[in-house]
């Protein structure tokens, strides 16, 4: 950050944060990195936390009473205090570590959704989900006879606010919906929804994961009784996540994986007790590193200031819009009103994994495909896009060549 009149976000400081932003791919081509909503890079700070865990401190958690251990549960209780206060929750232990956002849905589908729900009962959930928000309730649906409902959307990208009002009954008990649509961008009106869900006495997960890098999140202020993520979209490494779940709602769900870690004691006579959450449910032993990695992860980004952030990538956002839409063919899926820092494109007469191929060759990374959003993807008559998605030390100058590279591709492939 840089204070001149106002204050700004200092990319160029901040992209010197990121070894890999200064690498050279196919020969001579500078690294242009639009595949962020797959996963973000990494910053010195939060690789050099993860070697230091194994540096000097590297031990199992909870059980040892050495000091080496002691200092690791510490560092990783510390996390989860961190993340807490980043998204607003009330009790830190309402925060579980998962190893990212689909093991946290398949968390609360296995757990919350078989002990709470019985044939007959009705999930909601948007035509915008990620797989990882579909897959594991039709798995759930399928074994217990529960009846899955799609809150439609409209060709801006938009959700039908009015017709998910619609399809709520007396047996609605979840709304399954994404904060942001990885595939078209689109932020969904998570408040509002989920007093709808409420004033129907349903629960809401909210799948956080290409939310939680981009906008401040609150989950109280959201009124989510779920909310998930993954630490590789937020700047963190692979292999942890975050589940937020209320606590009363946390207090009444079973374990659903067993072993160590998650029990008060174990009795091949009288049974087990389960701990209390949030250990009740984080089996065996977990991504200490990463768990770890991730507090500094959050910490990096929210010190940038989520105000300059969010004004930043919205100008990236804009530009990008507004030039690419000068190349001839172009249509650009899902215009929403509100919508963060992500385009998907098709090219009349270009298919779309010839254009990703090729803007590879001028350095710039992109994704092609279905972005694990098929119902998505036919809604619109697609099987795939290309997908540009921004984050914080993407540039103007980095938009300029990939829209010129995209002209010279297309050029060729028409
Ligand atoms: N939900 C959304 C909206 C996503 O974009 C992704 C990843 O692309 C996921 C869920 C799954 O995240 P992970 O693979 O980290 O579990």
């Amino acid at each position: 950050m840089s204070m001149t009149d106002e204050l700004t976000l200092d990319v160029q400081a901040l992209r010197a944060e990121f070894p890999v932003l200064s690498r050279k791919v196919h020969g001579d081509k500078a690294l242009v990195y639009f595949d962020n909503a797959a996963t973000t890079q990494t910053p010195k700070a939060v690789l050099d936390t993860w070697v230091d865990y194994f540096e000097r401190y590297n031990a199992n958690i909870h059980r040892g009473l050495h000091r080496l251990a002691d200092e690791a549960t510490q560092a990783y209780e510390h996390s989860r205090d961190t993340v807490r206060e980043f998204v607003n929750a009330e009790d830190v232990r309402e925060i579980i570590f998962t190893r990212g956002t689909t093991e946290a849905i398949n968390l609360v589908a296995q757990s919350w959704g078989r002990s709470q729900l019985v044939e007959g009962d009705e999930i909601l959930i948007s035509r915008l989900e990620h797989h990882s928000n579909i897959v594991p309730w039709q798995m759930l649906a399928q074994e217990k006879g529960l009846t899955i409902r799609v809150i439609p959307v409209d060709e801006r990208g938009e959700l039908d606010l009015a017709a998910y009002r619609e399809l709520f009954t007396p047996r609605t008990r979840l709304v399954c919906v994404s904060h942001v649509s990885n595939a078209l961008g689109t932020v969904n009106p998570i408040t509002q929804m989920a007093h709808i869900a409420h004033e129907h006495d349903a629960r809401i997960l909210v799948d956080g994961a290409q939310a939680v890098a981009h906008t401040r999140v609150d989950v109280q202020a959201l009124d989510a009784d779920f909310y998930a993520f993954s630490g590789h979209k937020l700047y963190g490494p692979t292999g942890v996540g975050v589940l937020y779940g209320r606590l009363s709602l946390l207090e009444a769900m079973p374990p659903w994986q067993g072993g160590g870690e998650m029990i008060k004691t174990v009795s091949l006579e009288e049974g087990t007790r389960f701990a209390e959450p949030p250990h009740r449910f984080e089996a065996g032993t977990p991504a200490i590193a990463e768990v770890i990695a991730l507090e500094r992860a959050i910490r990096w980004v929210t010190n940038l200031h989520f105000e300059l952030l969010e004004d930043w990538e919205q100008r990236l956002l804009k530009h990008a819009t507004e030039r690419m839409k000068g190349i001839e063919g172009m249509r650009i899926i899902g215009e929403a009103q509100h919508k963060a820092a992500v385009i998907s494109f098709v090219v009349e007469g270009a298919h779309s994994q010839d254009i990703g191929l090729l803007v590879d060759q001028f350095g710039v990374a992109i994704r092609t495909g279905h972005h694990c959003a098929q119902p998505l993807m036919h809604h619109y008559g697609l099987d795939a896009t290309c997908r540009a998605s921004f984050a914080a030390y993407n540039t103007l100058e980095e938009v300029d060549y990939f829209v010129d590279a995209l002209q010279r591709v297309v050029n060729m492939v028409r």
